[in-house]
């Protein structure tokens, strides 16, 4: 790995590197920026899930290897951000419950802070690329802002007024686990019905499933095996049953992002994660509902507007390098 044991500065600005971690269930990703927040690549990584401190390690090799893309010794490593899932502690630098990493109080921030003397900081992951949506994907230059990520789960990050909410237990924005249909599918969170059992992409395989279970011919009844995505596409080339689906959960999604709209007055709602990759196909079952609501309410037609909608650059993780922007928040040696 290559860490500078000097800094230069130029302009009498200190120039400096940022490593930007997003950690996921199944891979961890990283970011090499400097003081500018200038790119000097991206990677990522399997996640080592074979036990709590192996997951850390793994990490640690993670972030010397993106260190090794510096190129130039002109800089030190200043601070490291982490976007982890599940609850956080950012003010101990405890990750409280992260379920899918094995991780439960386990101390990572004084972990690598040993391990590599520098400041170290910890945000629940999509609050992390929430901030990573406000400070590198905002060309409005948006203050308020909703972010939601679309994956396994779903998750919402808010901006308002410029700062990231967090709430009493970091739960503010938890839209994931409102309940919907108290009568729907078990969550993970033990309820029934939350959003996210309902529209996540995993919500879509099992409709998809069910719906092929249940005698739907065509397109998904000769898939070997269901993605979200197969089905947002088989939609696109016009099969019936994966258009009902599309269109059901884009209709529930729209209904959910009529509350974040009103819970939060923003100025942008930005979706993000794999399933979302279908751009304007995701969006459009999402805005159809929209323009329906719209033809009897006037406050559908003041509030639901679909230009405020939009996907999230899907090009760069946006948790890691908002994860990276908290880092900056920790180095003091301007
Ligand atoms: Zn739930």
């Amino acid at each position: 790995m290559t860490v500078s044991s000097t800094h230069s500065t130029h302009a009498g600005v200190a120039a400096y590197w940022l490593v930007g971690v997003d950690v996921g269930g199944t891979t961890v990703a990283t970011v090499l920026l400097d003081e500018m927040f200038r790119a000097y690549g991206e990677l990522s990584f399997p996640t080592d899930l074979s036990s709590p401190d192996a997951t850390m390690l793994g990490i640690v090799a993670a972030i010397e290897q993106t260190l090794a893309l510096a190129p130039d010794s002109a800089r030190r490593l200043a601070a490291i951000g982490l976007g982890i899932p599940g609850q956080q502690d950012p003010a101990q630098g405890i990750v409280r419950i992260a379920v899918n990493l094995h991780w439960y109080d386990y101390p990572l921030v004084a972990r690598l802070t040993a391990r590599f003397g520098v400041p170290c900081v910890i945000e629940n992951d999509v609050r992390a690329a929430t901030l990573g949506v406000y400070r590198f994907d905002n060309p409005a230059g948006d203050q308020n802002l909703a972010y939601m990520s679309i994956g396994t789960g779903l998750a919402t990050g808010v901006i308002l007024e410029g700062k990231l909410l967090r709430g009493r237990h970091g739960l503010a924005g938890e839209f994931g686990h409102i309940i919907i249909d108290p009568n729907g599918p078990l969550c993970n969170c033990g309820a029934r019905g939350c959003l996210e059992t309902l529209v996540s992409a995993t919500a879509v395989v099992r409709r998809a499933r069910e719906a092929v279970a249940t005698g739907a011919a065509g397109a998904l009844a000769s898939m070997e095996s269901i993605t979200a995505r197969a089905v947002y596409d088989a939609a696109a080339a016009g099969d019936a049953t994966a258009q009902r689906i599309v269109n059901e959960v884009g209709a529930e999604l729209a209904r959910a992002l009529r509350s974040v709209v009103l819970a939060y007055d923003v100025d942008s709602v930005v979706l993000g994660g794999g399933v979302t990759r279908a751009g304007d196909r995701y969006l459009a079952p999402i805005i159809a509902e929209w323009r329906r609501q719209q033809e009897t309410s006037a406050l559908a037609r003041a509030v639901l507007r679909p230009e405020i909608l939009r996907i999230a650059d899907p090009n760069r993780n946006l948790g890691a390098w908002g994860a990276a922007a908290l880092a900056a928040d920790l180095v003091t040696i301007r």
